[in-house]
Parts: structure tokens; C-alpha cells; sequence
């Protein structure tokens, strides 16, 4: 599998991150002991997959026009590394060996031009094709399963994306940058370095997903308040179609009528490839100031995180976690924790902490300090960063014992948030409770805005005895209760992870049926064959 322009190391193809990054067996064993003290002993431990065991069905292409020869690969390691995204359940596919749907084939567009000879070639053919920037979906968005989409039988071409990479373009004087869309995080904010630029951008998938597949899933980055979705940073895209090209305007702002950006931002590959965006950049901070505070209970945090929200105050940084997840990152007494942090490339911002530490002591809050007041709060934050880093590695090594490791997201309003924390608490513990007769649910603040908070949970079970596959199983009935309470609730299907495959029955319920009957209709005009990613969204 291809790695972009991604330095030397290589990524995995089955599981997250970088081959040579996965847990060993020395941090496995430690994790297994953990996972005994709290669910009991396992023997169970399952290996990755070798290349050798790759099984496919045999590819459906009937023609590969000699013109695209090149740029087409059918080996098995291609198609099985495209087959699935990173969520929980698709590494649990590849763990158990098993890729049902893979790609008939793997074409890695490296230029415009290359994209458009695909999609003239898929749709002639009435292929399906599916846009793969990192393939770092956790939500079935780039899966060749089209059970259920019209023709549901035809071949599948999985369009790597990430040959079309760089940045292209600074204009410094307007501060936005354009980026080709299958550029990685670090491999743009490399390039922008260079002007003293960032994108500001920081989803917790940054280093293996792209400016592309960003804007198509209407990535978050991680910071609490102010511009981080990255809804917040397009000024502009440019998007092939079977159609042809959509090009926008490249203008701070307009009110000519509805935004064809807003169009393509969350398309998620359904109406065509986003070859190009400007995006807002940012001068790299250098003020920075951070401080923890702990509190007894939930609710006095979440009081003091609305507060702050709606202060004006911008902090960078307002991470609540609850007391499982403060425990997950070493905090150990039970406190719930605040992370708060403020960042600015022009002025000191003290001030601002000083007063948003004032507000979550008014709320009961104990300030643990921050580099201007002489406490331990980078001990909290380097603990949970750590943490959230490594996290993703660590859920595949839970995996391979045995045991269920994922989370999901949402957003409501402050005064939905009590009641429906506890409805969705109440549906996933008593999930886990019947499926697997244990487990927990920790919740944290990935975002928050003036009207409310963007709640993230995170589960971690012992799944009942029996290979991945059944891991697969129990995680689905469990996200599904955990996503009818959201629904139930009044929550949205996703904060930030898309739709993909995973979502669309709940998302077919959140979104009104007259904007369903548009977005088809935009379907229909720019994807007549319907042949771009069939199944999401639509
Ligand atoms: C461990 C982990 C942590 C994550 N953390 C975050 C997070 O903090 N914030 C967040 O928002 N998400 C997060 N995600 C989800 C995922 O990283 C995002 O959805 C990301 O934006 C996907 O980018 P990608 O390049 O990997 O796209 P892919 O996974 O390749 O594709 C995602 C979707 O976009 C389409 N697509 C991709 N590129 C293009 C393109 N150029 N043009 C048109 N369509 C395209 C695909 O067809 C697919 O439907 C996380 C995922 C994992 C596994």
C-alpha cells in the first residue's frame, strides 16, 4: 500500500497508524494485565494478518483501458489495505482474515488529469467508485460493500487520492494556502512551516488523513472553541464531477446565494473528487498558557465549560473528561478534569486563563495551576495527550485480546446535555451489561460551543468469548442502542466522524426529508450513473 509522500515509515494496512508503531508483545501483556485486573483473565490472542493470508474474491474489471494501466493495481495487498477504513470493526474484519467486499481494483490518481480519466472510465463502465484520501474512516465511508445501493453487484474502483498532494500555493498576504486534496496533515503543515504558517488543523487522525478527506467528512481538529471544524477553514474548493469541474471563487467571504462549497464540505465522495482547496492558515502561536482543574462531579464541570464557552474567551484547549477517562490519562482520585489551554501567534494570554480559572473555581472548581500559576497542569495535559496519541494503537492491541475498544460522538444542546449524558449512558451500560456482562463508558468534551457540548464516549468491554468476527457483532448492538439514544435524544448522529455506511439509518432519521429529496436531486445531476461512493448518504 502506498504511503503518499509520507517519509520512510510505512502504514499498516490492516490495523492504525505506522507499522513499527504497533504495540509489541511486552506493552500487550502489560495492557492484558490491566484488562485481567478489571474483566478478568484471557488467553485469547489474536495475530495480525500476514499478507499471505489474504483471500479476495477475484476481481470484476472487464477492461483496464491501456491508458490507465499504470496507475491500476489488482494485487491483494492493494485491495485488502483498501478494503476498510480504521474503525474498531474494520480491523476486527481484518483480524478474523475476512475482507467480503474488497475492490476489484486500487487507481492511484497522481495528477487532476488522472482523476477525471477514472471517473470517465468508471462511469462509462458503470463501475463504482469510491474516493480514498487516508482511508482513515471509522464510519464504512470508503467500503466497496454495496448492499443495498442500486446495482449493488458491480464492480468497485477504490480512487487513492493521495498521489495528488502538496501545496500548491501561499498567499501570505490573505493568509490561506492551496492544498492538493490527498495531501496528508503533517505533509502540508511541513510545507507551510516553511511561510511560519499552519493549518491549524489537528484531528486526532491528522498524521494519516488528508486535506480531501477532510473536507469531505467535515473533519473536527482538536481545538475546544473558536475555528476547528474545518467547515471553518475552506475558502474555496475545487471538485471534479462526472460533469465536470466545480471550481470556487476564491474570496474572503460571499452572499452570493447558497455556497457551492457547502455543497462538496461533507460530500462525502458521493458527488465527486475534491482535487483542491484554499484554506485559511493561521501564524504559529507562540503565547501559549495552560492550567487542570479538578472537580468532584460532572455537572459542576460541565457548568463551568458552558460558562466558559459562552464567555468569549476562545480558550484553545476546554477538555472535560470524566472521572473513567481522567483515570485513562493517570488521573487516579476520581476527579472529573478540565483541561484548559490558550494559544495566540500575537498576544500574551494569561490574562485570559487567569479569568477562565476564576469561572471553574466559581464552580467548584480546584485549579491545579498552569505555567503562570505555578501548578501541575502540564503533568495532566502531557498525561492525557499521551494518551489520546497512543490510543488508537492501543484499541487494536486490546482487539487481538479479545476485547471491544471504541468510541462515538455527538453534540446537543446545554440544556439537553443532563438528561441526555444519561440516556446514553443508560443505553450503552445496559448494552454492554446484556452483551457482554461488562464494560465501561468514559465521556469527554472534544468541543464545545455557545450552546452546547460536543460529548465523545469511549467503550472498552470484554467481548464474549469467540474470534473477531463476533467482536464485530456485539460492537454493532452495541452502537446501535448507542446511537438510537442519541437519536432518542434529541443528539446528532455524528459530531464530526460523518455518515459513511455506518450512520445512514439514523442519519435518513435526523435529516428532513426535503433536503434528502435535494441532495438527491444534486446527485442525480452531477453523478447521473451513480456511480460515486453508492450506499452514503444517499
Ligand atoms: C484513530 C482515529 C482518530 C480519528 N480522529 C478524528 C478526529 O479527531 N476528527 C475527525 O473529524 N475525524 C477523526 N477520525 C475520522 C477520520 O480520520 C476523518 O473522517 C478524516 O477526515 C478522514 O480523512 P481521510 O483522508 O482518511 O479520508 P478517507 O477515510 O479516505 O475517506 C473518508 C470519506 O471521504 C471521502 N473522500 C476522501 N477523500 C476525498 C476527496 N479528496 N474527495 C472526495 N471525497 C473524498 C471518502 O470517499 C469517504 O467517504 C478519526 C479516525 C481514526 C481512525
Amino acid at each position: 500500500v502506498r504511503a503518499g509522500d509520507h517519509g520512510t515509515r510505512q502504514r499498516s494496512w490492516y490495523g492504525w497508524g505506522w507499522l513499527e508503531d504497533a504495540v509489541g508483545p511486552v506493552e500487550r501483556d502489560g495492557l492484558a494485565d490491566l484488562l485481567a485486573m478489571r474483566f478478568g483473565p484471557t488467553d485469547t490472542r489474536t495475530a495480525p494478518p500476514e499478507v499471505s493470508e489474504i483471500a479476495l474474491r477475484p476481481a470484476r474489471l472487464a477492461r483496464i483501458p491501456d491508458s490507465l494501466a499504470p496507475i491500476i493495481q489488482q494485487t491483494p495487498v492493494d485491495r485488502a489495505g483498501h478494503t476498510y477504513g480504521k474503525a474498531f470493526r474494520d480491523v476486527a474484519r481484518a483480524f478474523a482474515r475476512r475482507w467480503d467486499h474488497p475492490p476489484d481494483a486500487v487507481a492511484y490518481a497522481e495528477s487532476e488529469a488522472d482523476v477525471v480519466a477514472v471517473l470517465d472510465w468508471a462511469c462509462d463502465a458503470r463501475y463504482a467508485v469510491i474516493p480514498f484520501g487516508g482511508g482513515s474512516s471509522v464510519v464504512g465511508g470508503v467500503e466497496a460493500d454495496l448492499t443495498g445501493a442500486a446495482l449493488a453487484d458491480r464492480p468497485v474502483v477504490s480512487l487513492d487520492l493521495t498521489g495528488l498532494r502538496g501545496v500548491l500555493e501561499v498567499d501570505a498576504a490573505s493568509a490561506c494556502a492551496r492544498i492538493a486534496g490527498g495531501t496528508f496533515g503533517p505533509d502540508a503543515d511541513a510545507e507551510l512551516r516553511r511561510h511560519g504558517l499552519t493549518m491549524r488543523h489537528y484531528p486526532q487522525s491528522y498524521e494519516h488523513s488528508t486535506v480531501g478527506g477532510w473536507v469531505a467528512t467535515r473533519a473536527g481538529g482538536h481545538f475546544a472553541t473558536g475555528p476547528t471544524h474545518i467547515d471553518d477553514s475552506v475558502l474555496s474548493t475545487r471538485c471534479v464531477t462526472p460533469q465536470g469541474i466545480s471550481t470556487s471563487r476564491l474570496v474572503p467571504a460571499s452572499g452570493a446565494g447558497p455556497s457551492p462549497d457547502r455543497l462538496f464540505i461533507g460530500s462525502e465522495g458521493i458527488l465527486g473528487v475534491i482535487s483542491e482547496v484554499w484554506l485559511r492558515v493561521h501564524p504559529r502561536p507562540i503565547h501559549r498558557a495552560s492550567a487542570s482543574v479538578r472537580f468532584a462531579q460532572l455537572q459542576q464541570g460541565a457548568g463551568a465549560v458552558q460558562q466558559l464557552a459562552q464567555s468569549g474567551l476562545q480558550p484553545a484547549n476546554c477538555r472535560l473528561l470524566d472521572a473513567t477517562e481522567a483515570q485513562s490519562a493517570g488521573v487516579t482520585d476520581g476527579s472529573v478534569v478540565l483541561l484548559l489551554g490558550f494559544e495566540s501567534h500575537d498576544h500574551p494570554v494569561d490574562t485570559a486563563l487567569a479569568r477562565a480559572t476564576e469561572i471553574a473555581a466559581d464552580h467548584g472548581g480546584s485549579v491545579r495551576g498552569g505555567p503562570s500559576l505555578g501548578g501541575a497542569a502540564g503533568s495532566d495535559a502531557a498525561g492525557w495527550r499521551a494518551a489520546f496519541l497512543r490510543a488508537p494503537y492501543l484499541r487494536d492491541a486490546m482487539l487481538s485480546l479479545g476485547c471491544i475498544a471504541e468510541t462515538f460522538e455527538t453534540a446537543c444542546t446545554w440544556r439537553e446535555f443532563p438528561a441526555f449524558d444519561a440516556a446514553v449512558r443508560d443505553a450503552v451500560e445496559s448494552a454492554l451489561h446484556s452483551i457482554c456482562g461488562a464494560g465501561s463508558v468514559g465521556m469527554r468534551f472534544t468541543h464545545v460551543y455557545p450552546s452546547g457540548p460536543a460529548p465523545y464516549y469511549t467503550v472498552i468491554a470484554p467481548g464474549r468469548p469467540g474470534d473477531p468476527m463476533s467482536l464485530v457483532a456485539q460492537w454493532d448492538e452495541i452502537k446501535a442502542a448507542a446511537s438510537e439514544a442519541i437519536i432518542g435524544a434529541g443528539g446528532t448522529i455524528t459530531h464530526h466522524h460523518a455518515v459513511g455506511r455506518v450512520h445512514r439509518p439514523w442519519y435518513d432519521r435526523q435529516r428532513p426529508a426535503v433536503f434528502a429529496a435535494a441532495l438527491r436531486g444534486a446527485k442525480q445531476a452531477l453523478d447521473p450513473t451513480g456511480s460515486l461512493n453508492p450506499g452514503v448518504l444517499l
